[in-house]
């Protein structure tokens, strides 16, 4: 198979992430295609182990939601298990409620969690702060096996190799020189870091989303250094790597999930596991999330706080998760098939595959989150479960909307009768006019004030049902006797029909809004 060097336009959005690297791919699927076009399928037929490893260093945005979400769902489709583990080993990036903020989201989203810090399992701890002892005993396997060693040199030195690496043409990132490696004196400190001695060719790796992967830093050929990251830094913490290699193995991990910002690491993360002599899970890395413009997510463009978006935006979420599922991922359907992408969380679960993901960017259209949220809303309204909880996470609002004490009972019908007019449940502060006097005034004037009086008239002495039948029998256009009502009513405001709109106004107030307007009518037109 022709290899095939993968810096293609999604690459060069993040060239960042690349520019050190030479990277090669040996797939032969395109950035766009499904990856079930090769016949085998890549979806496990046995229980998937797979984790969410957040750093607890900022809050749980898109991205990570989308990390967290297919790794739920490769578990739960194949009967397994989805791990929480919590990566805080830099304790320089930690932010405090940030850990919280993960739990929070998380319950918030239903993605529940069969093993965690809180939840605790025989993998455990699953904080990587409490498991300092385990890669310790990690890394001194490795030192015995000369497959590591202890490094001493000062950060001035340090930053010297680094600057001198920038100036090389072409530069390079890999900088160190392994003085310490080879080097039998020890200095009379105890400073000092733990590097990985690593292989001069990196191994491929295979991702099964991209294939057969070869990606290698860029030497300088003039001036030998060698990519010896470090595995425990000199506080005795495990870099990210080291830690990250050892509990996936421990915690018996199957599959990684993660977004592409990771795959310049993996080659790494496979020279560890072949160090140890374990086999590596399954690697999945999944496209990055770009704005419509294909650039870098930023606050302002859809890389929000996802509780924000609860709480400002009253967003469900079912909406939510059907939104952010489909960022790389589509449910199967056969040629010419119509099925919706309209799924909830149970729907996801049964129809998600790993041979379904896609390769290109996914695009993050907001537009696309307010259809979900619609649909959903329509569906929580219709499911008696969610259409109460809706209620009581509104219901104080609205005794202060509604001012005369509805209850919840009311709430809840009008939210049915609403369902397919509004998106959200605050939509309701919509239609105050329910419980409050109308300005009539600012009412738009009937074009045939005296046809309107007379509607009104016979509304008042037939009642609302007789009228709505019987009145476009007797020549007054059924478009006349609706508009006159409404705008009694509501004042115009669209929403409810007329049965409606008298049921939740109730009978007496309806009919004393009708007399008032034909008063103001009367008066307007003397
Ligand atoms: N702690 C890493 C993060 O914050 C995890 C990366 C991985 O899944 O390996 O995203």
């Amino acid at each position: 198979m022709k290899p095939r060097i993968c810096l293609s336009a999604r690459y060069l959005t993040y060239t960042h992430l690349f520019s050190r690297y030479q990277v090669t791919c040996y797939s032969t699927q395109t950035a766009t295609s499904p990856i079930n076009i090769s016949k085998q399928s890549i979806h496990p037929t046995t229980p998937a182990r797979t984790r969410f490893a957040p750093s607890p260093t900022g809050f749980l945005h898109l991205g990570s939601l989308r990390t967290a979400l297919y790794n739920y769902l490769l578990a739960k489709n194949t009967n397994g298990q989805f791990i929480l583990r919590i990566e805080d080993t830099d304790q320089t990036r930690l932010v405090e409620g940030a850990e919280q903020n993960i739990y929070n989201t998380l319950e918030w989203c239903n993605l529940q969690i069969d093993e965690s810090p809180v939840r605790g399992g025989q993998f455990g701890p699953y904080r990587q702060s409490e498991r300092k002892d385990i890669y310790k005993k990690y890394a001194q396997f490795l030192l015995d096996k000369g497959l590591a060693y202890k490094c001493y040199c000062s950060k001035e030195r340090l930053l010297q190799l680094r600057e001198s690496a920038q100036r090389l043409k072409p530069p390079t990132n890999v900088t160190y020189d392994r003085k310490c490696f080879t080097k039998l004196n020890e200095p009379d400190n105890d400073s000092f870091v733990i590097r990985f001695k690593s292989p001069h060719k990196y191994p491929k790796f295979n991702d099964l989303l991209h294939g057969s992967t070869d990606i290698q830093p860029q030497y300088n050929l003039h001036d030998q250094r060698f990519d010896d990251f470090v595995i425990i830094k000199n506080d005795g913490m495990p870099t990210y790597h080291f830690a990250n290699v050892v509990d996936d193995h421990l915690m018996k991990i199957t599959h990684v999930i993660r977004g592409e910002e990771w795959l310049a690491s993996t080659p790494k993360h496979v020279a560890l596991y072949n160090a140890f002599g374990w086999s590596p899970p399954e690697f999945v890395h999944i496209p990055l999330l770009t704005s419509l413009e294909d650039r870098k997510l930023s606050k302002r463009k859809g890389d929000f706080n996802i509780l924000q978006l609860r709480e400002q935006g009253g967003i469900l979420p079912e909406a939510l998760l059907n939104f952010v599922a489909l960022f790389g991922w589509a449910p199967y359907r056969e040629l010419n098939e119509k099925t919706s992408e309209v799924l909830d969380l149970d729907q996801l679960v049964e129809k998600f595959s790993l041979d379904q993901l896609t390769k290109g960017n996914a695009k993050v259209n907001d537009s696309k989150l307010q259809f979900f949220q619609k649909e959903h809303f329509k569906r929580a309204c219709a499911d008696p479960a969610k259409l109460n909880s809706l209620v009581d996470s509104y219901f104080d609002e609205f005794k202060l909307i509604s001012k005369n004490g509805k209850s919840k009972e009311y709430l809840k019908e009008l939210l049915i009768s609403l369902a397919p007019n509004i998106s959200h449940v605050k939509d309701v502060c919509n239609h105050t006019y329910l419980f409050k006097n109308i300005d009539y005034g600012a009412v738009k004037p009937p074009k045939d004030i005296q046809q309107a009086k007379t509607i009104l008239s016979y509304v008042i002495e037939n009642g609302f049902d007789n009228a709505l039948a019987n009145l476009p029998t007797i020549g007054f256009p059924k478009k006349e006797v609706f508009m006159t009502l409404r705008a009694a009513l509501s004042g115009g405001k669209p929403g409810l029909p007329i049965p409606e709109l008298v049921k939740f106004i109730g009978e007496l107030e309806s009919k004393d809004r009708v007399k008032k307007y034909a008063n103001y009518l009367s008066i307007m037109n003397e």
